[in-house]
C-alpha cells in the first residue's frame, strides 16, 4: 500500500517511521510519502490560511495550496498505480480527518485496509476551505473521518492513530496474524483479560481456568469475560449486534 499525507507539520508523522510500521516500509509492504503543504505556495511567508468570510474566531486553511498539494499526491498515487495499464483508473480514497467526520473505527480500518492507495488531508487551524472537499470530490472518493467526539489542534494526530490501525492489517505487518482475530472489535466484542507469569503475583492470582490446559474451557471462559466486559464498558456494542459470530472473527488474516 501507498499512504500520502499532507500537513503543515511534516515531522509531526515520523513516529511512523517506528516499530512495525517502520519495518513494513523496510520490508516493502507499506510505503509512506509525507509532504509539507507549505511547499505548494508561493509567497514569502509560505501562507496557508487566512480569516474566514463570514466573521468568526480563528483562521481557515486557503483552498489553492491544499489543490496543488493533492494534485501532486494524485499523480504520484496514479503512477505508483501504473496508470494508463489495466482497468480504467480507479479513484483514491482521500481521508480528511475532522471532528464532523462518520467516525473511525475497526471496520473502517479493514475497509481502508483493502485500498492500493491512501492519502490524508491534515486540516488545522478551523479546518479547510470546504470548496476543497467539493473539488477533491472530483478525483478522490473523498471521506471526511472523525477520531471521536473531541477535538484535536489538527489531523496529524488522528492520521497516526488511522494509520497505524490499518497499517498493522496490511499482510505481514504483523508477526503472528492470529493475534488480529482474537483482538477487541474483530467479532463485535471487546477483547477478553490476558495475564502473563507468574501465575500469582503480589496477592492476585491468574484465573485457575486458564491454567487448566482445558482448551475448550478456556475457550468459553474467554468469550463470557469478552460478554461480561463489553456489557459492562461499552453495551452500546451488543444492541443489534449478530451474538453468531461472537468468539470468533469473521475475517480470516
Ligand atoms: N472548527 C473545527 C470544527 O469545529 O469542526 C475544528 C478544527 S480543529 C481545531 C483543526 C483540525 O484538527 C481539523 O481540521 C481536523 O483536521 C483535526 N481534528 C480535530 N479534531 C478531530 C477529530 N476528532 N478527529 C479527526 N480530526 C480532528
Amino acid at each position: 500500500m501507498r499512504i500520502d499525507v499532507v500537513s503543515i507539520f511534516p515531522e509531526y508523522l515520523a513516529p511512523l517511521r517506528l516499530s512495525l510500521l517502520g519495518r513494513a516500509q523496510e520490508d516493502g509492504l507499506l510505503s509512506l510519502a509525507v509532504h509539507d503543504l507549505r511547499d505548494f505556495t508561493f509567497d514569502r511567508h509560505r501562507t496557508v490560511d487566512d480569516t474566514p468570510y463570514g466573521g468568526g474566531a480563528g483562521m481557515v486553511m486557503k483552498p489553492e495550496p491544499w489543490a496543488l498539494a493533492l494534485e501532486r499526491v494524485l499523480e504520484e498515487q496514479l503512477a505508483h498505480d501504473g496508470a494508463g495499464l489495466g482497468p480504467a483508473p480507479r479513484r483514491p480514497v482521500l481521508v480528511v480527518p475532522s471532528p464532523a467526520g462518520e467516525v473511525f473505527t475497526q471496520a473502517m480500518a479493514y475497509e481502508l485496509a483493502e485500498q492500493p492507495t491512501l492519502a490524508f488531508a491534515c486540516g488545522r487551524y478551523e479546518g479547510i476551505d470546504e470548496r476543497v472537499l467539493e473539488w477533491a470530490g472530483e478525483h478522490f472518493d473523498v471521506r471526511p473521518v472523525s477520531l471521536g467526539d473531541y477535538v484535536l489542534n489538527g489531523g496529524e494526530v488522528a492520521v497516526m492513530a488511522m494509520v497505524e490501525a490499518v497499517g498493522r492489517l496490511l499482510p505481514g505487518v504483523v508477526g503472528n496474524p492470529e493475534s488480529l482475530v482474537e483482538e477487541s472489535h474483530a467479532d463485535g466484542l471487546l477483547e477478553y483479560p490476558v495475564y502473563t507469569k507468574p501465575a500469582s503475583w503480589r496477592g492476585h492470582d491468574v484465573p485457575d481456568v486458564l491454567l487448566s490446559g482445558n482448551h475448550g474451557k478456556i475457550a468459553s471462559w474467554r468469550l463470557e469475560q469478552q460478554l461480561r466486559r463489553t456489557a459492562a464498558r461499552r453495551p452500546e456494542l451488543l444492541d443489534g449486534a449478530d451474538a453468531s459470530s461472537y468468539g470468533k472473527s469473521e475475517r480470516a488474516v
